[in-house]
């Protein structure tokens, strides 16, 4: 079993005689944990000695009338699923051991790229993952770091912030973990309805089509925003409410005759209570 600490200087104190010697990985999470979170521990595994979960709701990377206080929190569940993939130690501190001020008065703030895609419609969250993951770092001081592909612009973030702030952290990305039928692993696809869940997938499937679309036209910029629209059109009739649905190259510039090769699409849609998340490279073959 993981062994659980609640305190700050309680994990740096048993963390510290590992330093010299072994490499330690961190997994950020929000908890509530499914086979993509547990994908990341496994990789971590393979990139380090010591493993550690970080298992927090964030409170300052949601925004007002959004689900902080109904996002689900099962601490116990999670230890267990962590411990079958041999997880070493969970750090799952209270909201007043890692802020002593709501909202901390300090910021860490990416700029532009926290502006657009996800920032249009939460505009003060990527601000919020920018304080707890540097907080976090700060508190772990891994070696590496793991996150997941499916929060591409959150990585695309991190990863800035390593760059800007010279933390010596290896950044590592993970796959998505898909369901068999495609639609992306998330704790918040249990806010779905039955008839909800068996559409979920259709957002994968769309934008798996979009992709082949794109490459099928060969890429021109003019079809690029007539697919784009009619892929909008289906999905919207098929029931989501579309946050973004965008085509970017996968550093997220924007698309132009230079660079329109290496794209990603990316997606949020609401379907019922859940913001689905979701994207897909555009690769030929
Ligand atoms: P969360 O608990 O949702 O904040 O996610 C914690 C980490 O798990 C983030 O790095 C996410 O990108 C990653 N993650 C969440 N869902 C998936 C998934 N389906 N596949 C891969 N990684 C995921």
């Amino acid at each position: 079993m993981p062994i659980i600490y609640h305190d700050i200087l309680a994990l740096q104190a048993a963390l510290r005689p590992y330093r010299s010697e072994q490499q330690i990985a961190l997994v950020p999470t929000m908890g509530n944990l499914h086979e993509g979170h547990l994908e990341l521990v496994k990789i971590a595994k393979q990139h380090a000695d010591i493993v550690v979960v970080s298992i927090f709701v964030n409170p300052t990377q949601f925004g007002a009338g959004e689900d902080f206080d109904s996002y689900p929190r099962t601490l116990d569940a999670d230890v267990a699923k962590l411990a079958s993939v041999d997880t070493d130690y969970v750090f799952a501190p209270s909201v007043a051991e890692m802020y002593e001020l709501l909202p901390p008065p300090t910021i860490i703030s990416a700029g532009a790229i926290t502006t657009e895609l996800c920032g249009k419609s939460r505009p003060t969250h990527f601000d919020g993952v920018g304080i707890v993951v540097s907080k976090l770092f700060n508190i772990v001081q891994p070696d590496a770091a793991i996150f997941g592909q499916k929060d591409y612009q959150q990585l695309a973030i991190i990863k800035q912030l390593v760059r800007d702030l010279s933390y010596p952290i290896d950044i590592i990305a993970a796959p998505i973990v898909r369901a068999p039928d495609g639609l992306a692993l998330s704790s918040r696809n249990q806010y779905l309805s039955p008839s909800e869940r068996e559409i979920a997938p259709i957002l994968h499937q769309e934008l798996q089509s979009l992709a082949q679309q794109i490459i099928a036209e060969s890429y021109s910029e003019k079809g690029l925003s007539v697919l784009v629209a009619q892929s909008r059109e289906r999905l919207s009739k098929a029931g989501f409410i579309i946050d973004y649905l965008e085509v970017k190259t996968t550093q997220l510039d924007k698309v132009s005759a230079n660079n329109k090769q290496d794209l990603i699409i990316l997606a949020a849609a609401w379907l019922g209570r859940a913001r689905l998340l979701d994207n897909q490279l555009v690769v030929a073959g």
